[in-house]
């Protein structure tokens, strides 16, 4: 493979790239994919943002004037390397990035116009002209239309294609019509069959309409997407680049998850040896203060937000908590923040609440509990139900998107089934598979034996590293 791909140049774009800036799984693709891409032969680089809380440990490579909102901005870009291996370029502005936090600033429109000029206008100045940009999520969408509208004249951006990648169609960065300005694209492009989505510039509609190649995280979302009820409105648009719209399941980097090696959990294991994985449970209910107990343990590690189906657990939590414990770690949405509060005063020594964002901590409990709940509404791949598989803890997931296609049901095919899943969003369905995981919990050896079959699961980014540089090329071969 090494020699096939030893041509090709990748810049891969991400707002959040781990271990440097993370919210989410986005994070953590940005933060795994490159290096194995990197391992099979591709000549990829990666660029982000530099926030503030990105400390110094890269090196100054150039500055450049960036013309936005009338004024002109310097540019820094700094470099660093991941994994000793990917280089990875920081784009700074002291008046947009330097700053505590990560997104929901006033001026992200501007902040991440910014971004998208400044990575262009960057290549020139580091001297890579790369074959292909990787683009992630809303904040990089308009870099391709930067491309073909702005940019089209200067024959160094000639033959540059772009694939674009959509973690999730909710977040769409939608803005006021003036934000179009910002791009020196002229007016023109502000219409339905381009940038403009209800009156709004619309950030991710530009990058679905002007990349060469578009592709989410999992053939089943790919799909759904398409649809009214999972769509967010761009299911039209969608339709109409079906032709150019893949999925590709995102993988695990197995460096940073992995119970035999992880340095954060209480002690490490393997399929082989769970009476160790039972050590990591009865030391997280010590440490959070839950009753030693053999009850099954069930962890929650997500954004709190609408889109991950908490309001079945708060409504079946009776019920949940009077055959288990749960352990929630999580951020996000008031609403949930308080609910998940109030429940856990009501019932100090069955819940555990952890209103933080702990990578240390998520990875305690990946280990630590027996199931790992993920009854989303939507969900576009999902990397803590591929986590919980890989450290031997049992996911109870809803049927949709990534879920569907990462996680079998074991009652509907016992032989190859790894979790418990439930298809219509309702917290009788929901309830039913964890009354059927608490079930089967009870009968020790054919409990192990589901564990084990999870923890053999390949789920590295190995094979879907091969189909992304398929698209690679084939958007390479793009006219
Ligand atoms: P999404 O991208 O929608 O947030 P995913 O399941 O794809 O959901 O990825 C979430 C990632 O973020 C996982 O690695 C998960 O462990 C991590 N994560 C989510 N919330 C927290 C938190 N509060 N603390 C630590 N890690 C978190």
């Amino acid at each position: 493979m090494t020699q096939k791909n030893a041509k090709l140049k990748v810049l891969f774009v991400s707002a959040e790239v781990a271990p440097y800036a993370k919210t989410g799984g986005l994070a953590d693709v940005a933060g795994s994919l490159p290096v194995v891409l990197s391992e099979a032969g591709i000549d990829v680089r990666v660029a982000m943002p530099k926030y503030r809380q990105i400390d110094g440990n890269s090196k100054y490579v150039t500055d450049f004037p960036v013309s936005i909102d009338g004024r002109v901005e310097t540019c820094i870009i700094r470099r660093g390397k991941m994994n000793n291996k990917v280089p990875i370029y920081f784009v700074d502005s002291y008046n947009y990035f330097d700053r505590d936090g990560i997104y929901c600033f006033m001026d992200d429109a501007q902040r991440f116009a910014f971004f998208c000029k400044a990575i262009l206008k960057m290549l020139p100045n580091i001297g890579f002209k790369p074959d292909v940009i990787h683009l992630n999520d809303w904040h990089t969408g308009p870099v391709s239309m930067l491309l073909k509208e702005s940019f089209a004249d200067n024959d160094f951006y000639k033959n540059i294609k772009t694939i674009f990648t959509i973690h999730n169609l909710k977040y769409q960065g939608n803005f006021p019509k003036e934000i179009i300005n910002l791009f020196d694209a002229g007016e023109s492009v502000f219409i339905p069959e381009k940038t403009e989505f209800y009156g709004t510039f619309s950030f991710m509609k530009t990058g679905i309409v002007y990349s060469d190649i578009v592709n989410t995280v999992s053939n089943v979302y790919a799909k759904e997407i398409q649809t009214k009820e999972y769509g967010e409105g761009m299911e039209g648009i969608l339709q109409k680049r079906e032709e150019d719209l893949y999925g590709i399941l995102n993988g695990i980097s197995y460096d940073e998850f992995n119970p035999k090696t992880d340095i954060d959990i209480y002690k490490n294991y393997d399929s082989e040896n769970l009476e160790d994985k039972k050590y990591n449970k009865t030391k997280i209910q010590k440490e959070l203060g839950l009753k030693k107990s053999d009850v099954p343990l069930l962890g929650i590690v997500t954004r709190l937000s609408g889109q991950k189906g908490l309001d079945l657990i708060i409504d079946k939590i009776e019920q949940i908590i009077s055959k288990c414990q749960l352990v929630v770690l999580g951020t996000g949405e008031p609403y949930y923040e308080t609910a998940f509060t109030e429940l856990k005063n009501k019932y100090p020594d069955k819940i555990s609440l952890n209103i933080e964002f702990n990578a240390g901590l998520a990875k305690k409990i990946y280990a630590g509990s027996d199931m790992f709940l993920m009854p989303s509404r939507f969900e576009p791949c999902g990397l803590g139900q591929l986590i919980s598989l890989q450290y031997g803890t049992i996911p109870i997931v809803r049927e949709t998107g990534g879920l569907a296609e990462t996680v079998i049901d074991y009652d509907k095919d016992p032989i190859n089934g790894t979790g418990f899943t439930f298809k219509d969003f309702n917290m009788d369905e929901f309830y039913d598979a964890v009354e059927r995981a608490v079930k089967l919990y009870n009968k020790k050896a054919l409990w192990n034996e589901l564990v084990k079959k999870g923890m053999g699961k390949d789920l590295s980014w190995e094979m879907s590293a091969k189909k992304y540089i398929d698209l690679y090329k084939k958007a390479n071969s793009h006219k």
